[in-house]
């Protein structure tokens, strides 16, 4: 077993875990079997960003038709080209956000990883918006991260990049995890979170609607009708508000993503 803080210690060896490429790796097989598990799926091909030794790989494998690695650092490709012997295993020494997904068009794929803390946002960001057929994303991020993804109407965490994660997917929390499955112990809590899609994709749309949710968050400590007059006509504005019957001191953040989506359409259609 990978996930063993004994067998990552004597793998390491002479090597530290490196700080600078969010390197926490985990140690209680447990919990990585039950984050592969509920990741993957016997018939699709699962992504995993980041591999290190390869303790959640190796339970991948166990649950997935095949694991295609992405990992930036040389000793960790190294190491896994040493220790894991599967011909349904393929690691490729990259960057992930240098990765072109392109051949991954045609199927069905799932995603799973230990998400490196420092580079979360746009690694989602990059999945969030490929083309790709990605029928799960499961990850563990830092548990302020996975909050403010979940975060619901009028909590201090719900902004545009909430509302416009929620369009897309049906988030979930799936567990916390406590620092101690880590070694190193990172700081803070993290937690696994998963998204399934929720929506037929419509990249055009999408854009525009997105782009408004951004603009209505804009001056967050003003109200809505002080955000929209930076770009809407006041015309456009009287209408949103007697259409959606909004009081005049409403904020963005107290505003549903139904809301959002007739708003949008009050600007684009004028109903
Ligand atoms: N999956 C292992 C585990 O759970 O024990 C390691 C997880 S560790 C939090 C993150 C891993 O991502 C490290 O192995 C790190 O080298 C790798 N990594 C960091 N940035 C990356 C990037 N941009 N592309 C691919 N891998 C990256």
């Amino acid at each position: 077993m990978i996930s063993n803080i004994n067998y990552v210690k004597e793998v390491l060896g002479e090597l530290k875990a490196k700080k600078k490429f969010g390197q926490n790796f985990l140690i209680d097989s447990n919990v990585v079997d039950k984050i592969a598990k509920g990741a993957c799926d016997p018939e699709c091909l699962t992504i995993e960003i980041g591999p290190g030794l390869g303790a959640l790989s190796e339970m991948l494998l166990k649950y997935s038709k095949a694991v295609d690695a992405y990992e930036i650092d040389r000793d960790m490709y190294d190491i896994l080209n040493r220790t894991i012997d599967n011909e349904r295993f393929k690691v490729t020494l990259e960057d992930f956000l240098d990765t072109d997904l392109s051949k991954y068009e045609n199927e069905e794929i799932r995603i799973c990883s230990n998400l490196p803390y420092y580079v979360t946002t746009p690694i989602l960001f990059k999945l969030f918006n490929s083309n790709l057929n990605i029928s799960k994303i499961t990850v563990m991020v830092q548990k302020e991260v996975a909050d403010r993804f979940k975060a619901p109407v009028n909590s201090e965490d719900y902004n545009a990049l909430s509302l416009i994660v929620q369009y897309l997917y049906n988030v979930k929390l799936e567990m916390n995890v406590p620092k101690g499955v880590f070694y190193p112990q990172p700081k803070v809590d993290s937690a696994v979170i998963s998204f399934t899609p929720k929506i037929v994709r419509n990249f055009e749309y999408e854009k525009g609607l997105f782009e408004f949710i951004e603009k209505c968050f804009m001056k967050r400590r003003k109200t809505l009708n002080n955000n929209l007059r930076d770009f809407l006509d006041k015309e456009t504005i009287e209408k949103i508000f007697s259409t959606l019957s909004l009081k005049e001191s409403v904020r963005a953040q107290e505003l549903t993503l139904d809301e959002f989506i007739k708003m949008y359409e009050v600007v684009n259609n004028g109903n």
